[in-house]
Order: C-alpha cells, then structure tokens, then sequence
C-alpha cells in the first residue's frame, strides 16, 4: 500500500478524527467528554460556562505571580496567585480556551491510546518498518524463514500453524534486526563520508531509553528499534553519533556539524523525542 492509499484510508475512516479536523480551518471547538452539559461537578472542580460548553477546572492558589494551565488525566488545573479574582481567571481561561480545549484532546487522546490493548501476533498485525506499516502473513510454507513483500508491504512468515506467539514475535524481531544491520550499515557509510570521520565498529543495542551512542575510540551502537521509524529519523541518529567524532560534546559546534551534513536535522530530533512509546511494538 503506498503512503498516499494510507493517507487515502485515514481520511476515510470516521473514526480517525485528526486534531486538524477538530482545529483545522474553523474556530469551532469540539468539547472533550469532560465538558458535556448537565453532568455533575466532579468534587474540587468548579465549572466555567464557554460559549454553549461546560468547562471543569481545578483551582490552585500559589505564591507565583502569574496564572498557569496545566493539563493532567483530570483535565485543566489553573494555578493562580492569591489576589487575582475568579472572575478574573475565568477570563484568562476563556482568552486561552483554544489551547486549552487542544490540549485536552490530545491528553485524551493519549490516554485512549494507553488503553488500547497490546498488539496480537497474529496473520494480520501491522508494524510500523521504516515509517509505514506492514502487515504480518503467517503461513505454514515448506521453507522457512521470513520474506519481504515490498509492494505488498507484507512481511511473509512461515510458521506452523501450531507455532505460538513468542515464535512469531521472535522470527520478527530477527527480521527486524537483520534489516537494521543492513540499513545502519548501509546510512553510517553515507554519513561517515559526508562528515569525513571513520568509525572502529558499529553493534545494535535495544535499550529502551538510547536511539544511539558513540565512543572516544568510535565504537557506535545503533538502536534496532530504529526501524520503525522513517529514514530520515534513523539518518539523524546515524549523523549525530557519527558526529560524535569530530565533536564529543553536545555545544554548538557539534550541532553545526549535524547540521552541515543534515539540514533538517531539528525535525527528525523532535519526531523522535516526541514519539509515543506505546506506539511501537513490545517484542
Ligand atoms: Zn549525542
């Protein structure tokens, strides 16, 4: 499936409601389920009335100077120093309501997220690999091993049917991991000779909280994980470890360097520090 049927598919799916459909072009503001009319205050709450929407909010007093928003799993709690009145508060939260009603969605949409049940490995399930998803074929073939069906985007696993859900997983994540040697092999090369640095060795790590790492003596571990993400986040990591050579250090000169051999670099940063852990995989 290419990224434009994928794209296609989300737009169909009613219930893929995106942020941008909430916020996109207009200024209505959808409610969370926290603001439907004519429920009771929750305890500690007080309720604002927003337009035609009931808004819940936590008040806190506090030595600080300012009024603060905070977005929690229990919605809004506005922080506010002792001598500023309600009234007055209320017009602050109006005057940032659509942050406000943003954030909520996205909190809520965050906690769904936790809720849903963990990946089947099963004929079917879908990963994430290099940014899109693939679909998992399992099928009792005489040759084993696993192949990939590029057009198809399938991943094609030969299991017997009695093979359990640890077997599956593991073929997987070997596939995953072999692929990783490739690709990393293949981008450390590239990089190596764009920045003009040569590395000693290079080894896959799957910690749960390192994309990459780099010695004095250039010894770069790389996160298999990595391949789920899309070239150009794998590219960042591949360029900052490697980096890591001409600059040990994270100052500006070190950023320059990233920056020299790969000009958006700020953008596949942030996709990775921004990423849901949730949304990957657990092998
Ligand atoms: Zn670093």
């Amino acid at each position: 499936m290419s990224l434009k049927q994928l794209f296609k598919k989300k737009q169909a799916d009613p219930n893929q409601l995106t942020l941008d459909d909430l916020f996109g072009q207009t200024s209505d503001v959808s409610p969370p389920p926290s603001t439907v009319p004519d429920t009771p205050i929750p305890p500690g709450h007080r309720r604002l009335r927003l337009d035609n929407l009931n808004l819940d909010y936590r008040l806190l007093r506090s030595k600080r100077k300012t009024i603060g928003f905070l977005i929690d799993d229990d919605g809004l709690r506005v922080t506010a120093p002792r001598w500023v009145t309600v009234a007055e508060i209320e017009a602050a939260i109006a005057s940032k309501q659509q942050w406000i009603f943003r954030k909520m969605n996205e909190q809520r949409e965050r906690s769904v997220r936790r809720l849903q049940p963990p990946m089947e490995w099963r004929d079917g399930a879908t990963l994430p690999y290099l940014g899109l998803d693939i679909t998992v074929r399992v099928a009792d073939a005489s040759n084993a091993g696993v192949r990939f069906d590029e057009a198809a985007r399938e991943l094609h696993v030969s299991l017997p049917a009695s093979a359990s859900e640890q077997q599956l997983k593991d073929r997987v994540q070997g596939w995953l991991q072999s692929e990783a040697k490739r690709v990393f092999a293949e981008r450390l090369a590239i990089y190596a000779e764009k920045l003009g640095v040569s590395f000693r060795s290079f080894a896959l790590s799957s910690a749960s909280t390192q994309w990459g790492s780099c010695t004095a003596d250039g010894r770069i571990r790389l996160n298999w994980r990595l391949m789920h993400f899309a070239l150009p986040n794998i590219d960042y990591v591949v360029a900052h470890e490697l980096s890591h050579l001409r600059e040990m250090n994270h100052g500006p000169q070190f950023w320059a360097t990233v920056q020299s051999v790969l000009p958006e670099f700020e953008t596949a940063r942030k996709a990775l520090r921004d990423h849901e852990p949730e949304f990957l995989p657990k092998f």
